[in-house]
């Protein structure tokens, strides 16, 4: 392990430092022009802290109220100690900014360390960032880690194929960082150049910034010949770092000594039981320039009970099934989008990218998913090509209990964005 001391930690221990921590933080959030508010209204003080429980006490802090209080009203500390802002790419709304001091940039380097190391990177390895950089934590917050673990660093910057395949072979790289739709469409590119992946240096893939499945992750390792880790984090919390596989891939340990995790029902704000899927409520502990208390991610996931085979003690996440808002209900079900996506890319005539649409007819909210299929079974005979939509339809049956209209479309006729994919259009307005 790469903290050794930190990423070991028995439960009690644990529990102090967490407690140690979360009085610290209330004590650097009553300083801010939104907390010394909210909590002075409550009279809230660090003395009322003595457990990691006690977290409890908190109300949570929403997105709304970092618009509400957008630019500075989370500020902790004088303007003069901020080195550093980014934002969150905005795909559910207004942006919204966080602001780093110097040794929040330093402590969240070491966290991203942590996980890269966690996952078999070591100073020495080239490590080539293919994410965004810019506002996007994804870029520069990746990019420190790999530095700060001694990585000769790559800043490839998002999309350009021909160049990041360049920067691949040329520096013989050994990792990288790339967003899992991204890495799906690359594996194309690949195969178009006729370039056979294994011929390439790397080795491990760290993929997240976007909702994905098992079976992409399988579909990228395959195609790619890396293994490949689940990466989570948002801009709200630093950025990536937050919680991250180890090699067991089995869940994403969350860094308990750097935050403290809840998992709630959205509706009561309750503790769900343990191992039961909820939003998952986080608490910044080591940060000074913006610390969040009981920030509600709305991202839904569930704690893996059980310790972790690689001897870490801090509790892991099941991988993001979705945000809380990008639940679809059509016909009366709830539906998420990576039940589809889960559903498509267990069938082999499937390409990797797909579109989710929602049209209205007469009254009612339909569905429909276009398909990329792949050439290979794009043929001519109408007969085939229907009974692959029927068969496309009932997989997206079975797991939605809806049935889809499907549209079968070419491989790569659905238009690839350059940052997260667009996986779902309303067009409720439009049609
Ligand atoms: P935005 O909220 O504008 O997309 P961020 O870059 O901060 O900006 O995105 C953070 C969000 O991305 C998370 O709340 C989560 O919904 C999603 N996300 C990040 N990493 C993962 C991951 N590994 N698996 C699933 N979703 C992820
Ligand atoms: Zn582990």
């Amino acid at each position: 392990m790469y903290y050794e001391a930190a990423e070991g930690l028995a439960r009690e221990s644990l529990d102090k430092l967490q407690t140690e921590r979360l009085r610290r933080v209330v004590a650097t959030c009553l300083r801010s022009p939104f907390y010394s508010h909210r909590l002075g209204e409550l009279k809230l003080t660090p003395d009322d802290f003595n457990s990691p429980d006690d977290i409890r006490k908190l109300p949570f802090t929403t997105k709304q109220d970092l618009r509400d209080n957008y630019p500075y009203g989370f500020l902790c500390q004088p303007m003069d100690q901020y080195v550093r802002l980014h934002a969150s790419s905005g795909t559910t709304g207004t942006p919204t900014a966080i602001f780093y001091t110097q040794n929040d940039v330093d402590s969240w380097a070491a966290l991203v360390a942590r996980c890269m190391y966690g996952v078999g990177l070591r100073k020495g390895d080239v490590f080539q960032n293919m994410s965004g950089y810019g506002l996007f934590t994804g870029g520069l917050g990746i990019h420190y880690g790999a530095e700060r673990l001694g990585c000769l660093t790559v800043p490839a910057g998002a999309g350009n194929s021909k160049r990041q395949l360049k920067l691949l072979s040329d520096f013989h790289v050994t990792g990288v960082h790339i967003i899992p739709s991204y890495a799906l469409y690359f594996s194309g590119f690949l195969k178009s150049e006729g370039v056979d992946p294994h011929s390439l240096d790397w080795r491990i893939a760290l993929i997240g910034a976007e909702p994905h499945t098992e079976e992409a992750r399988r579909r990228i390792e395959e195609l790619l010949g890396v293994k490949a880790y689940n990466s989570y984090g948002m801009t709200e919390l630093n950025g990536p770092g937050v919680a991250f596989e180890c090699q067991q891939q089995a869940g994403m340990h969350v860094w308990e000594d750097a935050y403290i995790p809840e998992i709630i029902d959205p509706k009561t704000g309750e503790h769900v039981a343990e191992g039961e899927v909820g939003e998952l409520v986080m608490t910044t502990l080591c940060r000074e320039g913006m610390p969040l208390l009981r920030y509600r991610t709305r991202d839904l996931t569930r704690f893996i009970p059980g310790p972790c085979a690689c001897g870490r003690t801090h509790r892991r996440i099941d991988r993001i099934t979705g945000r809380a808002d990008d639940m679809l209900i059509i016909k009366g079900c709830n539906i998420y989008p990576m039940q589809i996506e889960q559903a498509l890319m267990s069938l082999p005539e499937v390409a990797h990218n797909y579109l989710i649409e929602i049209f209205k007819e007469g009254v009612m909210d339909q569905l429909r998913v276009k398909v990329e299929i792949k050439d290979d079974y794009f043929v001519e005979d109408m007969r085939v090509l229907t009974a692959l939509q029927k068969k496309i339809a009932s997989r997206l049956r079975d797991e939605i209990l809806v049935t889809p209209r499907v549209e079968l479309v070419q491989h790569e006729s659905i238009p690839k964005s350059e940052g997260k994919a667009v996986r779902v259009v309303d067009l409720r307005d439009k049609e």
